[in-house]
């Protein structure tokens, strides 16, 4: 796959514009000034990769603005080391951004065509997450549990038990939550049952979808 200067100076013109956005933490504007976007979006829409807005992917879904996966991503406060699960890999854009990291990422879609689609252009890039999984986001995966940080990237009326169970103690759940828009949320496990949470004002997502396996 191609990245051409071009692209290069796009993303640093990209990068110009989340700072001014409001993202300050350097290691999430080097994984997205690093990472080449066209290569997650569908084609024909290779030439807005570097616009932060969100783009439609298969199976009715999107590709995550880059200022949201950048959010996110800070909202995470990644340490080297760290397990993460992403629910909804969608393109593989944030769990790409997520592997620039030197952490161990699984990542959960239940969408097959998405699924099998992502799964085939994470080994073409070389990208190597511990696991993509088919499954319900609802669940988590508990199999790989505790995680250190738990992103959900699509909108969740509710917040999905499961995952704040499978926090680590000090683990942080970042899950946007609310039917027609969302409130971007973070959970913090302060102990077994305790968790501290906080709000950071409202995107849209499509929607975490129920039980459809
Ligand atoms: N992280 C993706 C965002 C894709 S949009 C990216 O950067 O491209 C949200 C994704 O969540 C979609 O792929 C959708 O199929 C998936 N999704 C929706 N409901 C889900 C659920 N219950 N479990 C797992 N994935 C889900």
């Amino acid at each position: 796959m191609i990245d051409t200067t071009k692209h290069q100076g796009q993303r640093r013109q990209l990068i110009g514009q989340l700072k001014v956005a409001g993202i300050k933490d350097q290691s999430v504007l080097n994984a997205i000034e690093t990472l080449p976007r066209h290569w997650f979006m569908e084609t024909g829409l290779e030439a807005f990769a570097y616009i932060d807005k969100a783009y439609p992917i298969a199976a009715e879904q999107t590709i995550s603005q880059p200022y949201t996966v950048a959010f996110q991503t800070e909202l995470l406060t990644l340490n080297p080391g760290d397990k993460v699960l992403e629910i909804g890999t969608g393109s593989g854009y944030q769990t790409a951004v997520l592997l620039q990291y030197d952490i161990t990422v699984y990542t959960l879609e239940r969408q097959h065509e998405l699924f099998k689609k992502t799964s085939l252009l994470f080994n073409k890039l070389k990208l190597r997450p511990k696991k993509v999984i088919f499954g319900d986001g609802y669940k988590g995966y508990p199999a790989a549990a505790p995680y250190d940080g738990i992103i959900v990237t699509a909108g969740a009326p509710i917040v999905p038990k499961p995952l704040l169970e499978q926090l680590s103690i000090g683990g942080r759940l970042v899950i946007p939550v609310g039917k027609k828009e969302q409130i971007m949320t973070r959970f913090i496990r302060k102990s077994e049952k305790e968790f501290d949470k906080q709000t950071f004002g409202s995107f849209r997502f499509v929607p975490l979808l129920e039980n459809k396996n």
